[in-house]
């Protein structure tokens, strides 16, 4: 009997091995078959930890080389175009990823609220769908031979449909019954491997607001594919919000086996379910996107309450969504403070309580070691309760009367005062704030760090680093200079390492994109700021030349999203803690003379609901937030602000809100047609859409950006226009970076010019 499950796992490795293969792959260092060789040891070593902690649905197909859409882009054969030529496999699947000297990169865009991202499916009248099962079956198969009976993980037909882009207007959803044919014939080809197996078909737009149209191809799907083989068990898996009571029922009428709900992020499921009829409720019930501890003894109630809708037999305890949203161990976590470590429990540690939470559930035999499990778990919640480390009432004191404050004057007035100080031209040029990590400034930071080298040697480092990062903007000709953020591992954790009510952890990594991992920081308590936390090293570059250099600040909503945060105070209330610390580092930006600050909002949009029904409250918070934490500064300091991926139809309005002065937004991988928005509503602010795609190394010509800063003017003034790469440059390399910011400085000045 099924009693549990997991809805994947992290494919990253525990110590980033698959990152470091591929970077040795990509670098020419190693060849495919050791790649191979490596990804391998990694899928069977996430195999043995699941098994070794007693879990009976253990995932295949959850790994990928850079990500699941992408497979199933491979998997449906839905080649752009453009990569047709290349021979199939590993060339042709990280061109696509990742771009090469002739072909663009695919687009990339975050999954749903996290802050993964995929890569988008390219759909037109010409695309045609062929089978392409190797990847399934071998790995399938590979489980086989350790003697593991796995379900294979898909994303399902739906919410890849939703997730294409057309490239020529036409409907993705005319391609509805093609694809469908490709998912058939793998169940088939699956139906042959055994005798039972399970597919968990991820769906997790479900868990939007469904059109009616989508609904009826979702129900159309899952009636047909449900009927491929009785050799086949279904489970139709939703994460991340609640499904609809009416969706719910209508795949309940189907021949699916089971259905995954997330009981964390989806509280309204409990209400939802009540005709789920025979199906098996695959119950997320530990968080899979939060690094706390579950609190057994609570979620065993919620267990409890499920029982009044379905027959206990039916009921699968699991995790909320895939555990590649946490990362994987504690067990390499020796520095953490040992009662905030105690509180916490990655993908690893989590499958124990998923396989324990399950025994208590279904009345198994404990064992001793159970018990001792189960008491240590009660007492961890306690602690974290009642902890004093989490509560400081000086702060408390200060918040009552940090509320509704806003900058002085009205943009317009603000913008006159700053361009008769700062007298940047029209095309204004600048970056987003980093520059290259090398490997000496990577090591020259955990050298410091390790305490291998003295605080005045890693301060010649970052000095030297500022010293030749300004002289090279110079030399490139930017208009407004950045310090390059040498002294930034990253751009949350650089601040959350600065504030009260922050830990951190040595190996807490989670992948974003393809090989790229972030360590995001643990906020656990109250968040108050110890000292000036940027001020030094802007102003050192400031000191180091006559242009004007810009401030670089990670906003509020950013530094939240971006960190585990306690789920023991509501999101807007850290929010205004994480704000009033921003609104005491502008003032010191601003006594130091800085005149340009930009204040990172990187993740504003990743942290909306998926659900319009919780977008306002959301909105609420996260703007408040955002212009209290700027609203410290003088009409005369100019506040950037700047954010990655975003389409900003929806959500225009409240990017004026903010009213900062500019806003540097990433687009240069989705094309122009997101930026109209920005006229239609008359946007009044300045704004510098990135004109070239930093994720790819491949270094845009002068020509292909003249054309895109005129593709710009026809949508803004010249006045109020930047121009800048679309985010940060850190992930490239010196050699890609000037030709890249050259090509960008003539670009702007033929424009200029003519
Ligand atoms: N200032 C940051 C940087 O340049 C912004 C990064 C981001 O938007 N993700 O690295
Ligand atoms: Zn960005």
């Amino acid at each position: 009997m099924i009693k549990n499950s997991i809805v994947g796992f992290p494919r990253i490795g525990q110590q980033r091995e698959l990152k470091f293969a591929l970077e040795a792959f990509w670098s020419g260092k190693i060849d495919a078959d050791e790649l191979q060789k490596q990804a391998k040891e990694l899928r069977l070593r996430n195999l043995e930890y699941q098994e070794d902690a007693g879990i009976d649905l253990i995932s295949s197909n959850d790994f990928s080389f850079y990500d699941g859409m992408l497979d199933t882009i491979v998997l449906l054969g839905a080649i752009p175009q453009r990569f047709a030529k290349l021979s199939d496999g590993l060339e042709l699947y990280f061109a696509m990823a990742r771009g090469d000297e002739k072909r663009v990169a695919m687009e990339m865009t975050k999954w749903f609220n996290t802050n993964y991202h995929y890569i988008v499916p390219e759909l037109s009248k010409s695309t045609r769908f062929t089978l392409n099962s190797r990847k399934i079956i071998e790995e399938f198969k590979e489980a086989k031979e350790f003697g593991i009976n796995p379900k294979i993980n898909l994303i399902g037909p739906i919410t890849f449909l939703s997730l294409s882009k057309s490239m020529d207007g036409s409907n993705v959803y005319e391609h509805f019954d093609a694809i469908l044919k490709v998912y058939e014939q793998l169940l088939e080809q699956i139906a042959a491997l055994d005798e039972k197996v399970f597919i968990q078909f991820d769906e997790p737009v479900i868990v939007t607001d469904l059109s009616n149209k989508q609904k009826n191809y979702l129900f159309n799907a899952y009636e047909k594919l449900s009927q491929v083989s009785p050799k086949l068990n279904l489970i139709v898996s939703s994460y991340f919000d609640y499904v609809d009571e009416d969706v719910v029922e209508a795949l309940s009428n189907t021949k699916i086996w089971g259905i995954g709900l997330d009981f964390v992020y989806g509280k309204e499921n409990f209400d939802n379910i009540k005709n789920i009829k025979d199906k098996y409720l695959i119950a997320g019930v530990v968080d899979g996107r939060n690094i706390w501890k579950n609190d057994i003894n609570a979620t065993l109630k919620l267990l409890d309450k499920i029982t009044s809708n379905v027959q206990k037999e039916r009921i699968i305890v699991s995790t909320s969504c895939s555990l590649l949203h946490v990362p994987y161990s504690l067990k390499y976590e020796d520095k953490l403070d040992s009662e905030v470590k105690d509180w916490l429990s990655f993908a690893l540690e989590k499958l124990d309580e998923i396989s324990l939470i399950s025994k208590l559930f279904h009345n198994d035999v404990l064992l001793e070691k159970d018990n001792i499990s189960l008491n240590a778990n009660t007492k961890a919640n306690h602690s974290r309760k009642n902890s004093s480390k989490i509560h400081n009432s000086a702060l408390q004191e200060r918040l009552k009367s940090f509320t509704g404050q806003k900058r002085e004057l009205p943009f317009e007035e603000r913008i006159k005062i700053q361009k008769e100080i700062l007298k940047y031209p029209s095309l204004a040029t600048t970056t987003i704030g980093s520059f290259p990590q090398t490997d000496d400034l990577r090591n020259l930071r955990s050298n410091f760090k390790k305490n291998k080298i003295s605080q005045e040697e890693y301060e010649e480092g970052i000095k030297k680093y500022i010293d030749e990062c300004i002289k090279i903007q110079e030399e490139i000709g930017l208009d407004i200079l950045v310090h390059g953020e040498p002294e930034r591992n990253d751009m949350v954790e650089y601040f959350g390492e600065q504030l009260n009510g922050y830990a951190f952890t040595q190996n807490g990594w989670v992948q974003s994109y393809g090989s790229r991992c972030v360590k995001p920081p643990l906020l656990f308590g109250d968040i108050t700021r110890i000292k000036p936390m940027s001020v030094k090293w802007i102003t050192y570059a400031k000191s180091r030349t006559s242009k004007i250099v810009k401030g670089m600040l990670t906003g509020p909503v950013t530094i939240l999203n971006w960190s585990f945060v306690r789920d023991d105070l509501a999101k807007k209330d850290v929010a205004k803690q994480l704000a009033l610390a921003l609104n005491d580092e502008i003032t010191d930006l601003q006594n130091a003379n800085i005149k340009i600050i930009q204040v990172d909002e990187a993740a504003f949009k990743e942290g909306y609901p998926l659900r319009k029904s919780k977008k306002d409250e959301y909105e609420k918070w996260a703007l408040e937030a955002f212009k209290l934490s700027v609203s410290s500064a003088k009409a005369q300091t100019q506040i950037h602000t700047h954010m990655c991926y975003s389409n900003f139809n929806d959500i225009i309005r409240t990017i004026e809100a903010m009213d900062a002065d500019v806003i540097s937004i990433e687009t240069a991988r989705a094309g122009n047609k997101i930026l109209k928005i920005f006229k239609e509503v008359g946007y009044k602010q300045e704004i510098g859409p990135g004109i070239y795609d930093i994720h790819s190394p491949r270094i845009p010509s002068i020509e292909e950006m003249t054309n895109q800063i005129n593709a710009l003017l026809e949508i803004f003034p010249k006045e109020k226009l930047w121009i800048n790469p679309d985010c940060g440059l850190k992930t490239r390399k010196w050699n890609e970076v000037v030709p890249a910011l050259k090509n960008l400085v003539k670009a702007v000045k033929k424009v200029r010019e003519s």
